[in-house]
């Protein structure tokens, strides 16, 4: 049989579900034995977005997505990712529903910049420089991903097949997801996998 190909991707989060993976500590081995880790950016596997590109569509069995969605950078590699993927899941509550990330959606963007850029006490910052999205340097541009005006929740960018809570996911609801990946018995599509714990 033929391993399952499997993806992770750190969106706009902490690598704190992706710890609940690792707390899956001899199960996460014993996993290994069907699983394929293809890609897991930025950590483990870490591939360049092109390698992933290059990729065939649907030729990624699962992925992971954690986190949420706040640069552009990060909604244009979920999009591809989609593509790649047949089972695409929001992993952890970032990814889900927006989680602490989302928490900024009760501030305006320029706010937020204001706060990180300006108005903390150790900044260093007399002429209230901003980030922009495109610099000139050395004569050639230089374009950074736009730091978006609300955090989005992953099925607010792309389809979704399924949903895992938790802030990080208990390890016992990410061990079901991986049996039931391996196994081929995931829950009809949209469904909230959990060990009913
Ligand atoms: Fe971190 Fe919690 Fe978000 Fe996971 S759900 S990325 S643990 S903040």
């Amino acid at each position: 049989m033929s391993k399952i190909k499997l993806a992770i991707y750190l969106s706009a989060g902490c690598a704190g579900c992706e710890m609940a993976l690792v707390d899956l500590s001899e199960k996460l081995i014993d996993a290994l034995e069907n699983i394929e880790i293809v890609w897991w950016t930025p950590t483990v596997v870490d591939l360049k977005y092109k390698d992933l590109e290059n990729l065939e569509d649907k030729s990624i069995d699962v992925a992971l997505v954690d986190g949420a969605v706040r640069l552009s950078e990060q909604e244009h590699v979920i999009k591809i990712l989609r593509q790649k993927t047949k089972v695409l899941v929001a992993f952890g509550a970032c990814a889900a529903m927006g989680g602490v990330p989302g928490l900024a959606n009760f501030h305006k963007r320029e706010e937020l910049l204001e706060t990180a850029y300006i108005n903390t006490w150790s900044t260093d910052n007399p002429d209230g420089v901003l980030p922009q999205t495109e610099y000139d340097v050395n004569g050639s541009k230089l374009t950074l991903p736009e730091f978006y005006g609300e955090v989005k929740a992953l099925h607010q960018v792309v389809d979704v097949d399924y949903f895992i809570g938790g802030c990080p996911p208990h390890h016992d609801h990410v061990a079901v997801a991986v049996e039931a990946i391996i196994k081929g018995e995931l829950p009809p599509k949209g469904s909230w996998i959990t060990s009913g714990k």
